[in-house]
């Protein structure tokens, strides 16, 4: 059997923007993770100005080395939106008006009750042979070229359109072209270092297999482990592969895995909440409420999240939390003693399950030798004990604030799933 060769994939994002420290081409990612689930490659991404002899440019170069072009951005109405324009006028395709197009945008423009202006006319335009792609997100219609063994993949620009329209209308003309099936597995970790995880599993290494990629990725307070398994005959084959390796990493990893389902730690403490009837109250200082807000954007948290304070100063402590002055000035606000009585007085005053509390100092000043910056106190009270966690994180002041609500998330948890298991015990 002769290897069939692969498509060459090519991705051109069009805007100005994406070429300033402002503005960072995100559509090649969304693009990007689909088609590798069809065992698509990517060869190249090239991003480009709103300048018609640049795009001409970048589209004969994409002509002459890929198979599939699929070009981003620039189907607006405004003068600088140019991609269609080109793309026609460097394939040597007429611009042909079709009527229909025009009722669909003016229609549009209706439902919504504003005028429409002669400039949208532009965008009733279609390339000569080409199939439009609708648009229910926006007026910019998207379009499927075939040309000179070449397929064109016109699609509009903002995340919010270009992505229904590509699962909806791109990806099952795609999937003809597809190569096979990739499936990945990621296993999130909390409260082990990027060594520590490399120490229990980098002896499963060897025995994974030849066809599975394995990569850890860290970041504050985070570590991932992604496995990808690919197959040409199906995506439950893919999935097969995967079965093994992925058991004897869980096991090896065992509840340092916070979940296998792509979801964040916030979630996952949530459905652990929720699932018990259990509420939460956090009292932060050093944070500034990213803890409360973490927690906040898991949909549906105001079932199990209270309330939150913020009490920065120390007079916030005293007047919101209770938090004695004598114990403040006794042992510092950043002291094991202050954490556990916020911890405490926010769980009282709530009547929440579970009370977290964090102190700490996030710097880059306000260190001393004493207490460096860093130095995160963290404190969880609930069903009749309070643990204090004395922590010494590295980095900036906004890694400190995130790996200081990674920790006080993953202590929750932890205590959750140990509660659950003697809840088990007992029964
Ligand atoms: P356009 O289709 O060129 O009018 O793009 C409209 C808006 O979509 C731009 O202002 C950007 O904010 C956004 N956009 C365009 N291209 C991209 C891209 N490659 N990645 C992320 N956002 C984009
Ligand atoms: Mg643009």
């Amino acid at each position: 059997m002769t290897e069939r060769r692969h498509t060459k994939i090519e991705v051109l994002a069009v805007g100005s923007e994406l070429l300033t420290p402002f503005h960072l081409d995100t559509n090649s990612l969304f693009l990007t993770r689909h088609l590798n689930r069809l065992g698509m490659q990517v060869s190249f991404k090239t991003v480009v100005g709103d300048k018609p002899d640049d795009l001409a440019s970048c589209i004969r170069i994409a002509s002459e080395r890929s198979d599939l072009i699929l070009i981003m951005g620039g189907l607006g109405p405004t003068q600088d939106d140019m991609t269609r324009e080109t793309l026609a006028a460097t394939m040597g395709k007429r611009l042909i008006f079709r009527e229909t197009l025009w009722e669909q945008i003016q229609d549009r423009f209706r439902k919504r009750g504003i005028s429409i202006s002669e400039v949208n006319r532009k965008q009733a335009y279609v390339i000569e042979g080409s199939v439009p792609l609708e648009n229910p997100n926006g007026t910019a219609p998207g379009s499927w070229l075939e040309s000179g063994g070449r397929t064109f993949v016109l699609l509009p620009g903002p995340p919010r359109e270009i992505q229904p329209m590509f699962l909806s209308l791109v990806l099952p003309r795609l999937q003809e072209k597809r190569e096979g099936f990739q499936v990945r597995k990621t296993l999130k970790i909390a409260g082990l270092t990027e060594s520590k995880t490399e120490d229990l599993i980098s002896d499963l290494y060897p025995g994974i297999g030849p066809d599975i990629d394995l990569t850890v990725l860290a970041s504050p307070g985070q570590i991932e482990v992604h496995l990808t398994a690919f197959s040409s005959l199906s995506e439950e084959a893919a999935k097969k592969k995967l079965t093994r390796p992925v058991e004897a990493m869980a096991e090896r990893l065992g509840e340092n895995i916070f979940t296998q389902a792509e979801e964040e730690l916030e979630a996952v403490i949530g459905k652990l909440l929720r699932g018990n009837q259990y509420t939460l109250a956090t009292a932060e200082s050093c944070t500034g409420g990213l803890l409360s807000h973490r927690i906040t954007n898991v949909p549906g948290s105001s079932a199990y999240f209270l309330e939150g304070v913020q009490s920065y100063s120390n007079q916030a402590k005293t007047r919101l939390l209770d938090v004695p002055a004598s114990l403040l000035e006794k042992h510092g606000a950043v002291s094991p003693q202050v954490a556990a009585a916020m911890a405490e007085n926010i769980r009282t005053n709530s009547g929440a399950t579970f009370g977290l509390g964090i102190t700490g100092i996030a710097g880059p000043t306000g260190g001393t030798e004493e207490k460096p910056v860093g130095l995160v106190y963290i404190a969880l009270a609930g069903m009749g004990n309070t643990q204090t966690e004395k922590n010494l994180f590295l980095g900036d002041r906004e890694t400190i604030k995130q790996r200081s609500t990674q920790k006080a998330l993953d202590m929750l948890r932890r205590r959750l799933l140990r509660s659950l298991r003697d809840q088990r015990e007992e029964e």
